[in-house]
């Protein structure tokens, strides 16, 4: 009698048992439905062999084998449960998310072709060789190409590519979400014509199973693809590269929450392969690295195609009246004068923010989320951005009745209808989300941007981040320290790197690029050292504050999410984990600079979500062997009474 371990998609640490039936063929790497309690589900074969079990219980048969071909192997079960150690999860959760139809994807971006930067490579200058040469050396495993914006990342990152493929060996190249959807992919795809295989989230599970194959069985060279495809099941890998390395979309928002760039770490660490980051804005985490020499850092500080870095100017705008400030509106006419382009940037999108009543106070407020409710003027809703229910407008106070009531606070539908009153010849369009719906939009809109059929494009982040627009002289960021405001240790951060990041897409073929920053906080030092691109005076005043108030890359965190329908059960069980996690922290033998530290129990900065209430915990410790000891005790020890939950993550990006 042959036996199969099969794991589930489930907090289950062990595998169970099932007989595979006379006349089936059942190996290793493939899915099977299975009879579990009292229903059908899929799960993972992860071992055969005829040994008999020694459990008492009686084993039922699989019902069906799902793949014909094995679609994972002992590297991945072996990496799964790495995965299941690092992130506290299960190895089943954990090879669920690493191969295809194991998990659903989220959003589904449209895929946009572009020809024109379909070409050849380019001949290298001095920098940029020098780096593809040290990535290629084989030297050290970890390097950063550290380069402005528009200095030629791409390029470093194909040609190490190529010459890794010519040495018989294969790569891996993630790219955020964002990028994946235009000009990179097809770039790619026609360097390395036909040994490509691209995984992103538009592909229909079936689709992502057959590229998976195509990777699997050898016939592909190189695979680029978002977080994911950090899991690509490539053999003898030689290159992992991790392009806009500081992008947080490299972390997952569910369970498990891995961070592709601590996979591609590891994976570089097992293969041999080397792995290289890059950004013109790198993470703290990553920036310390390479201060301290683990990374090497690998520098390109001039731009390549013509053009130089943009000049940038910072407006305060206490003193202005509306969204888009006079200098801004003085700098956008003499653009379109010149018949070049500009892109307006805010990360916020609907009309207005918050509906408000002068005479009680009331402020309109989602039922199932403590967030306000965007207006949107289109859709004449008042929408919440979290779970994404509406109410109808309203324009008395539905608390006491006054008609002294108010909308503040803009959003992209708003700054569109200004920018079409202030410029009424200008072709105006706006890319965010809500534009995005339709399909087809993104695609066209970029590419009517990119013919000068559009002279100011505004949008959110999807018209920020690496886009190459040769026309763009100039960049308004409406306002840039909409992100200042956050409960959390990394909003300096994130303020300075967006502003950079936006700043980046101007001037990228021309000298006279400007920037425009629009802001209430002018002294804020993430905005002001923004603006001047500063990185390094940036980094060290960061890094000198997180090293005081002992957050990463000086400590290491874990966070615990406790979140119920019932308001009283979820604070009850935050204070039990509280008392638990005490006496956890106080069993454990650490030195004393070592020991983990709660900080918490509190409310979550969001502390109702879709009807969920939610407190958390962070714990911390120099030591990450200590903080996962004791995250991981904590886990093995509670059990969430029904209708509650907790959600672990280890080294949060977030903490909202
Ligand atoms: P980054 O990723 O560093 O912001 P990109 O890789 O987008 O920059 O490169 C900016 C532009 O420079 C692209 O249009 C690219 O084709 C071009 N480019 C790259 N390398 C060279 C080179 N050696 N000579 C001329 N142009 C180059
Ligand atoms: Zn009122
Ligand atoms: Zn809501």
């Amino acid at each position: 009698m042959e036996y199969a371990e099969v794991m589930f998609n489930a907090p289950m640490q062990q595998t169970y048992t099932y007989i595979i039936p006379e006349g089936m063929i059942c190996k290793t790497g493939q899915r099977v439905t299975v009879p579990l309690g009292r229903r059908t589900v899929t799960g993972f074969v992860v071992h055969t062999g005829t040994a008999a079990p020694t459990e008492s219980y009686v084993l039922k048969p699989i019902s069906r084998v799902i793949d014909k071909e094995q679609i994972f192997d002992e590297g991945e079960i072996e990496l799964a449960k790495w995965m299941s150690s690092l992130y506290l999860c299960s190895p089943g959760e954990a090879l669920s998310v690493m191969i295809p139809g194991g998990r659903r994807d989220s959003a589904i971006p449209a895929l946009i072709a572009d020809d024109e930067f379909a070409g050849n490579p380019h001949a290298l200058t001095s920098h940029q060789e020098e780096a593809v040469n040290a990535i290629c050396s084989g030297e050290k495993s970890l390097y950063y190409l550290f380069g402005v914006t528009g200095s030629g990342k791409t390029e470093v990152f194909l040609q190490a590519a190529e010459r890794t493929i010519a040495a018989g060996k294969t790569v891996i190249y993630l790219v955020p979400e964002i990028t994946l959807t235009h000009q990179l992919s097809d770039q790619v795809k026609n360097r390395f014509a036909g040994r490509v295989a691209v995984l992103h989230s538009a592909l229909t599970p079936t689709q992502r199973l057959i590229e998976w194959m195509r990777i699997r069985r050898g016939e592909v060279d190189i695979t680029i693809g978002a977080r994911s495809a950090v899991f690509a099941p490539l053999r003898n890998p030689g290159l992992i590269i991790i392009d806009e390395e500081h992008e947080n979309s490299y972390k997952s928002g569910s369970s498990p929450r891995y961070h592709a760039r601590q996979i591609a770490f590891h994976r570089s660490s097992i293969s041999g392969a080397a792995l290289v980051m890059g950004s013109a804005t790198p993470s703290l985490e990553a920036w310390h690295l390479m201060k301290t020499g683990r990374i090497q850092r690998l520098e390109l500080p001039e731009r390549v195609s013509g053009g130089s870095m943009p000049k940038v100017e910072v407006v305060d705008m206490t003193f202005e009246e509306g969204a888009i400030s006079r200098k801004l509106q003085q700098e956008i006419r003499s653009v379109l004068q010149k018949k070049r382009q500009v892109i307006l940037f805010l990360n916020r999108r609907g009309f207005s923010y918050f509906f408000h009543c002068k005479t009680c106070g009331y402020e309109m407020t989602c039922n199932h989320c403590s967030v306000s409710l965007t207006y949107h003027k289109e859709r004449e809703r008042m929408v919440c951005h979290y779970c994404g229910q509406s109410k109808r407008p309203v324009s008395v106070c539905p608390d006491c009745g006054s008609l002294d009531v108010g909308y503040s606070g803009f959003g992209t539908e708003m700054i569109e209808e200004e920018t079409a009153k202030i410029f009424p010849q200008a072709r105006v369009a706006r890319l965010d989300t809500d534009a995005a719906k339709n399909k087809g939009v993104v695609k066209k809109t970029l590419d009517d941007f990119k013919n000068g059929e559009i002279d100011i494009l505004l949008g959110t982040q999807m018209v920020a981040k690496g886009l190459n627009f040769p026309g763009v002289d100039l960049v308004g960021i409406v306002l840039a320290d909409s992100a200042l405001h956050l409960p959390d240790f990394r909003a300096q951060e994130r303020t300075f790197s967006l502003i950079l990041q936006v700043s980046g897409r101007s001037g990228r073929f021309s000298h006279d690029g400007k920037v425009v920053v629009q802001t209430y906080r002018p002294d804020n030092s993430a905005v002001r050292l923004g603006a001047a691109g500063d990185i390094v005076q940036f980094c060290e005043q960061e890094l000198a504050m997180r090293q005081m108030t002992g957050f990463p890359p000086y400590t290491r965190l874990s966070r615990l999410v406790f979140r119920s329908r019932d308001k009283k059960k979820v604070e009850k069980m935050a204070d039990q984990a509280d008392k638990i996690l005490h006496r956890i922290i106080s069993d454990i033998d650490s030195p004393s600079d070592q020991k983990a530290e709660i900080l918490g129990p509190v409310e979550c900065p969001l502390a109702k979500i879709s009807g969920n209430f939610r407190w958390q915990i962070i714990i911390r410790s120099v030591s990450f062997p200590i903080l996962r000891l004791v995250t991981a005790s904590f886990m093995n020890q509670v059990k969430p009474v029904s209708g509650t939950f907790i959600e672990v993550d280890i080294d949060p990006v977030n903490l909202l």
